[in-house]
């Protein structure tokens, strides 16, 4: 492992301790600068003669990179174009990545990143992060030391059999690690040398996968039981070791190991599962924003979850959690929310339940009284004409899910229905907005998982909002790290869901979004780390406790800008073997 050496000066100058010089030098990503070393560099660094002769800028760069992977149609190959210049250039990757965030959100991360998944065996160019399989046992901890850099801060992990809506992917799930993580560097400035994505390879189940002869991955079916259980224990204790200030994000895990892992290891080591718990806080945040919107108070509302998985159960555990704060209980606590599955309606008399969906199963004489007989439950028209929701939250990635007798009950009893069709990729939607809207008459406020376009109804724009995670994860890191967290709680992501709401402008409800632009992402990933640091130094898990006012100016030195950097000597830390002599530009 390397230690990545960028300090910055009292001027503000960064300067990065090289230890590289030459071709190896031009073709580090970590390093290079391409075209955007000077003159003097080139002299100074071995690099005459290896690149042609002009010097361009940073913003030159971005511009023109921009332009070629603009000139790409099918949003794959801008997937592959971006990937192959994060392989080639990290500081130009962040650079047009952030100048263009809105537009390439898509591409690094849902839908596109959906397809890069189940193509990863076909597109693959050149590896990125690390993969553990069984055959590793007994010496994680020693793949682990292969990392690139040492000083790492943020793992994000995956088994990779929950991909998205897509279901087992194989060693091809390793695209979302690497696309979460590169949102984390763009919208919170994580430092991309402290980042490590890692594939828990430990087979698939996938059949189509299993056959296909260029599969990458560790070609046998998935380890399950104790085996799979002491892997992950030993790759948490060697996280731990070889790590020590790492968080780490459990990512696209399957419903049951998603919420095992998170509850035996959230106190072992800093950690969460996105899916549940940033998931959950998009949610609440859209509820609290669309209470604004709607004039509901949220106690008020009755909110109707179809799917009850990681997604479901995460948003109606923190919808539970701040209704009890707000003093509801009992019946009324129980009301509040009502879960579909498979199955139909959770009830409490049903042995298939598993044990997360158990807390929220209605006992059978509730249904009832509400007119829902065992044959109604399972019909969610039915069931929408009994409880009469004001809000619909879709992720049980089944496409079409929301009819259109549905969602025209729905709007039936309530003036502005709130309809979250969530599964992503976009093939996997419960409903397309248009018809939602169409359906509701243009009143539903509408949100998605992948982003949509804006609808036209009857003469109005409808602007649909992105229930994006990225909303909150990002924030929830930078806030953990900075702060020190030695556990990150549920009212951390119950502070980030309360900052997300206020960030939703009443331009953006009035336009018909729950949600904010992801183009403001970083500024309100900044917003919701402060809420963050505050909560965790409140709730007494900061090993670094910051006052309020301190909190900006902490972060804002914690937020890595991929600006151009000055060359400087690194003898301290050059690997045996490397050239000495190094420069110092001043
Ligand atoms: P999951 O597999 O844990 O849960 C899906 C649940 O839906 C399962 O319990 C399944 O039995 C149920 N289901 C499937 N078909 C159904 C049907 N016809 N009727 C009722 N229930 C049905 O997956 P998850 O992690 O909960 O994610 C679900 C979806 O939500 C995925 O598509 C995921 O991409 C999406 N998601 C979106 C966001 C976001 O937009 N911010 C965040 C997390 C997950």
């Amino acid at each position: 492992m390397e230690r990545y050496d960028l300090r910055t000066e009292p001027s503000g100058r960064k300067r990065l301790a090289v230890p590289y010089r030459g071709a190896r030098l031009l073709r580090h990503p970590m390093y290079t600068k391409g075209t955007a070393f000077t003159q003097e560099e080139r002299v100074s660094l071995g690099l005459e003669g290896l690149l042609p002769h002009s010097v361009t800028t940073l913003e030159q760069q971005s511009r023109r990179v921009y332009a070629s992977i603009q000139r790409k149609t099918d949003p794959l190959e801008k997937y592959i174009g971006l990937a192959a210049l994060q392989d080639r250039n990290e500081y130009l990757f962040y650079r047009v990545l952030i100048d263009h965030i809105q537009e390439f959100l898509p591409i690094v991360y849902t839908p596109t990143v959906g397809r890069a998944c189940q193509e990863f065996s076909h597109i693959f160019r050149r590896a990125r992060g690390l993969w553990i399989t069984p055959e590793h046992r007994g010496q994680i901890a020693d793949v682990l030391k292969n990392a690139p850099f040492e000083d790492i801060r943020l793992i994000v992990v995956t088994d990779n059999e929950r991909i998205l809506g897509l279901g087992d992917q194989g060693v091809g799930g390793m695209g979302i690690p690497i696309g979460k993580l590169a949102l984390y560097t763009a919208a919170a400035g994580i430092p991309p040398w402290q980042t490590l994505p890692i594939s828990l390879d430990v087979g698939t189940d996938n059949m189509d996968l299993l056959d296909d002869e260029f599969y990458l991955g560790w070609r046998a079916p998935r380890l399950r039981g104790p085996e799979y259980d002491s892997l992950v224990e030993e790759f948490v204790q060697a996280v731990k070791r070889v790590f020590p200030r790492a968080l780490l994000q459990w990512e696209d895990f399957k419903k049951l190991n998603a919420f095992r892992l998170l509850d035996r290891y959230r106190k072992t080591l800093p950690s969460f599962n996105d899916d549940i718990q940033g998931t959950a806080a998009v949610g609440v945040a859209a509820l609290l924003a669309g209470s604004r919107a709607t004039g509901i108070p949220l106690r008020q509302q009755r909110v109707l979850f179809f799917g009850s998985g990681a997604a479901g159960i995460g948003i109606g555990r923190l919808v539970r959690e701040t209704l009890r704060g707000e003093g509801l209980e009992g019946e009324a606590l129980t009301t509040a929310t009502a879960h579909l599955d498979l199955q139909g309606l959770l009830m409490d008399d049903d042995p298939m339940l598993d044990p997360v969906q158990r807390a929220f199963a209605w006992p059978a004489e509730l249904a009832d009284r509400m007119g829902l007989v065992p044959d109604r439950r399972r019909d969610l028209e039915a069931v929408i004409r009994a409880y009469q929701p004001t809000v619909l939250i879709g992720v049980s990635a089944s496409p079409g899910a929301f009819t259109e007798g549905a969602i025209r009950e729905m709007a039936r009893h309530t003036v502005r229905p709130l309809v979250l069709a969530l599964s992503n990729p976009t093939s996997k939607a419960e409903a397309k907005p248009e018809d939602i809207l169409a359906w509701s008459e243009g009143r539903a406020l509408v949100a998605t998982g992948s982003p949509s376009d804006a609808v036209t109804f009857e003469g109005r724009v409808h602007r649909i909002g992105q229930g994006n995670n990225v909303f909150i994860f990002p924030g929830v890191g930078l806030g953990a790290l900075v702060s020190e967290a030695r556990e990150v709680t549920d009212g951390m992501f119950a502070a980030a869901a309360r900052q997300l709401a206020r960030e939703v402008r009443d331009d953006d409800l009035e336009a018909g979004s729950l949600f904010p632009s992801t183009a403001r992402i970083r500024d309100i990933t900044a917003h919701v780390a402060e809420a963050v640091v505050r909560e965790a130094r409140d709730s007494g898990v900061a090993n670094r406790p910051l006052e309020d006012g301190l909190i900006p100016g902490v972060l804002a030195e914690a937020i890595w800008n991929p600006t151009s950097y000055l060359p400087s000597d690194p003898a301290p830390l050059r690997p045996a073997g490397t050239e000495a002599s190094m420069p110092i530009f001043v």
